[in-house]
């Protein structure tokens, strides 16, 4: 069945426009036509079963049914990353949207290399991967911002999964003495047993942190430092990562 995100506030028995870029979608490459039927999601109200009424070059009209499925809103976990390679930026975020990340917030790090990102093109398969994997809700991408700033201004309430490659050095030396706050910190971690704690993942760049960025996180009362393992992950395997041990930890796979 082909799932569809439209974002404008939908309901039952009521209709739908169709951007030219939707219809050309529904017509052009799926080969849809009038009488046919999908399921299209607001994010903000659930999903819905819907019939094509009408179908052209510019636009077109859908018909609600039934709301087939409730909204589900993911934990509410941002994923702080910064720019890679556009092919793998691209894969951060398509699999934030599909890990349950709430909000996709690239950062400018001292070491990132990307200058500027396309907020449009990242938002969009964040839009598809919603679809794709069955989600109500699609996390908001937002502008490329400096990590200070966000820092500078980050929330007390909301505790920070800092993860620095650094611990691959420290993991590897105290192999045989770990106990398991030590090698999954956030097992020990008081303030995210509660479901509702808001929550950030920060996955640095290439070129990892700088060291003036690990002292500054480091004093963050907010942040706990966590490795991935023995060996020094790519941003991109990192992130999925990250965001599988928050889920399976203190998220909604628990
Ligand atoms: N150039 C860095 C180095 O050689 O140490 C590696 C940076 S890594 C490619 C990119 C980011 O992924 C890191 O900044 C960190 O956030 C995360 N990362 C990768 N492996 C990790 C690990 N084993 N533990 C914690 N974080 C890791």
């Amino acid at each position: 069945m082909v799932r569809l995100f439209l974002d404008q506030p939908l309901a039952e028995r009521e209709e739908a426009a169709l951007s030219r870029d939707q219809a050309h979608y529904l017509s052009g490459v799926m080969r849809m036509s009038v009488g046919d039927t999908l399921h299209v999601f607001d994010g903000r109200s659930g999903e819905y079963s819907a019939e094509i009424l009408a179908v052209g070059k510019r636009g077109g009209t859908l018909g609600l049914g039934q709301r087939t499925r409730p909204l589900q809103t993911p934990p509410d976990l941002w994923l702080l990353f910064a720019p890679i390679k556009k092919a793998r930026t691209d894969f951060i975020v398509e699999k934030a949207a599909e890990m349950g990340a709430a909000r996709i917030c690239p950062v400018q790090t001292d070491f990132t290399n990307a200058e500027r990102i396309r907020k449009d093109r990242l938002q969009a398969h964040a839009v598809e991967a919603a679809e794709q994997c069955g989600g109500t809700y699609v996390p908001e991408v937002t502008d490329l911002t400096r990590l200070t700033s966000l820092l500078d201004q980050w929330p007390a309430d909301r505790q920070l999964m800092f993860c620095d490659e650094a611990l691959v050095r420290e993991t590897i030396a105290h192999r045989d003495d770990r106990g398991l706050a030590a090698v999954h910190p956030l097992a020990s971690s008081d303030s995210g047993t509660d479901a509702l704690a808001p929550w950030a993942i920060l996955i640095g760049p290439e070129g990892g942190f700088s060291e003036a960025e690990r002292i500054r996180l480091r004093s963050m009362p907010q942040a706990a430092r966590v490795g991935l393992g023995p060996r020094v992950l790519r941003a991109d395997t990192a992130a999925v990562a990250a965001l599988t041990l928050w889920q399976s930890t203190l998220g909604d796979w628990r």
